[in-house]
């Protein structure tokens, strides 16, 4: 079973679909039974979709750093919270 920091060490491989099978399924097996992580990975899916947009106008220098940045500082944020009921 995958914990909620390994997961959000390979959010960006699911969703680019770059893990294995297995990893996908240990993947998909947290995120149906933790709440953080399902509100996680939305927030994640929008924020790929917004970047996957991007590239027909150039972005500001460092936006994608930028956003992945504050990214980083929500997550740490959201990790502070006392963990969601099952
Ligand atoms: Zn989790």
């Amino acid at each position: 079973m995958l914990t909620c920091r390994e997961l959000t060490e390979i959010v960006t491989e699911y969703l680019e679909r770059r893990l294995s099978l297995r990893d996908r399924l240990r993947f998909q097996m947290h995120v149906g039974m933790c709440f953080a992580c399902r509100r996680y990975l939305r927030q994640m899916r929008q924020v790929m979709r917004i970047l996957g947009r991007m590239p027909d106008v150039p972005p500001p220098t460092d936006f994608r750093e930028e956003m992945l940045r504050r990214f980083r500082d929500w997550q740490g944020r959201a990790r502070g919270l006392p963990p969601a009921k099952a």
